[in-house]
This record gives C-alpha cells, sequence and structure tokens, in this order.
C-alpha cells in the first residue's frame, strides 16, 4: 500500500552497525525493498538498491556522500531490490550478486558490470564487513543471506521476514523444497539482530523468529 503522501525525507534508524532506510522511504517509486548502511574505515557499504531509482538522493540524505560509498551487495535479484542501481550507474561503484541472479537483476537494470560473492573482490569486500555469504536459495535461485558472527547479524532478504513469514516461492525460480533448506539453515545460525528485506527489522532475539518462519513453512510448503 503506498501512502498518499511520501515522505519527503527517509524514514531511517539504526541496528547496530548498520543505518536502516525503511522501504516506506522510497513509496513514491512503487514497490521497494529496506535499504541497509554499514561503514567500513570511512567507506559505506549499500545492502540492496531499494526500487528507486533516485536512491542515492535518499542515501545521501542521510549525511553519507556518494563519494564514500565504496559498493553494493544484493540479496536477489527482483526489481524492488536493484532498480536503485540505476542511480549509481555513473559512480562506477562494484556491484556484488549471486550469479545466479545476475540476469534477473540486469532484466530490471540493464548492462551492469556485477562480481559475485565467491569473487576475490566479494570475499574482501565481505570479509572487512565481517560478514559472509550464505547461499539462500527458494524464493529466487540466487537468494543470498549476510550472516555476522562476529555481530549475531542476518541480513536476510526476502528468505526470512519477521513473525514466521518468509519470502514467497511462487514467482519464476522459486521453490518449496529449496526454500525450507534455506530456513533450516538458517535456523541454525545464532542471530540476535536480523535485517530483512521487508518489514521491521529484529533487534533481539531474531533466532526465536526465525525459528518461527521455519515452522511456518513446514506447515504451508511441499518439501
Ligand atoms: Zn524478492
Amino acid at each position: 500500500m503506498t501512502p498518499p503522501h511520501p515522505p519527503s525525507r527517509p524514514l531511517v534508524s539504526r541496528a547496530g552497525r548498520y543505518l536502516v532506510i525503511h522501504e516506506e522511504s522510497f513509496a513514491d517509486a512503487g514497490l521497494s525493498s529496506n535499504v541497509y548502511v554499514t561503514e567500513q574505515d570511512g567507506k559505506y557499504y549499500i545492502f540492496d538498491a531499494s526500487g528507486s531509482p533516485d536512491l542515492l538522493s535518499y542515501v545521501e540524505v542521510t549525511g553519507i556522500h556518494r563519494g564514500y560509498i565504496a559498493g553494493v551487495i544484493l540479496t536477489h535479484g527482483h526489481y524492488d531490490h536493484v532498480r536503485g542501481l540505476k542511480s549509481v550507474a555513473g559512480l562506477d561503484l562494484p556491484v556484488f550478486i549471486s550469479k545466479k541472479d545476475e540476469a534477473l537483476m540486469k532484466s530490471t537494470v540493464g548492462k551492469v558490470s556485477a562480481k559475485g560473492f565467491e569473487s576475490p573482490e566479494g570475499v574482501a569486500v565481505l570479509e572487512s564487513l565481517s560478514l559472509k555469504a550464505v547461499a539462500t536459495p527458494g524464493h529466487t535461485p540466487g537468494s543470498t543471506c549476510f550472516y555476522s558472527e562476529r555481530d549475531g547479524l542476518l541480513i536476510s532478504g526476502d528468505t526470512v521476514f519477521p513473525e514466521g513469514y518468509f519470502g514467497r516461492t511462487d514467482l519464476p525460480g522459486g521453490s518449496d523444497a529449496e526454500m525450507l533448506a534455506s530456513l533450516e539453515l538458517v535456523s541454525k545460525l545464532d542471530v540476535e539482530t536480523m535485517l530483512p528485506g521487508h518489514d521491521m527489522p529484529v533487534l533481539e532475539h531474531a533466532s526465536e523468529s526465525i525459528r518461527a518462519s521455519l515452522a511456518c513453512a513446514k506447515s504451508m510448503l511441499r518439501p
């Protein structure tokens, strides 16, 4: 649902080392995702690009100048998470996405050169942020969560949502069986803070929330 008066300033909050730009901020662009921004050694990394082709303006309003943005990391290739890449096109920033979702991303944003998480650059960037890429297919073939053991934090994309919800599996490339296996996998992680692609971040005891999503999925999906 689109609010009648889109906010002229982004709705922003904090989750540990991450700045949260809530999806409602981009409502004037239609369907969008949450955007998370974190900093390491003076460089800023953006997780998911929102559905707004004007993403950078929103990021800059939070006080982060575009010159300090060092890369964009994508949980998957759906348009509501990648369309904002159009606004960073002139910056020549590295973009990271699973190779399995690269074509899906390009179907929205055209020719963007992207690297996989296994590339030396991808490994180095994620390591610098104390994150590991966890392949979690099911919502899309290349859906990826990012886990920090140090921070007890999971960037969960459209795989896990709060309050027992999980990503839909009925879109092209979706799979019930893969979603169940992915939820099993992330439910074994020790997660305090969960940053989902939609809805509100879970700021404590997120593992409980993930286990609720797994239980719900087991009752709804076919293995
Ligand atoms: Zn999606």
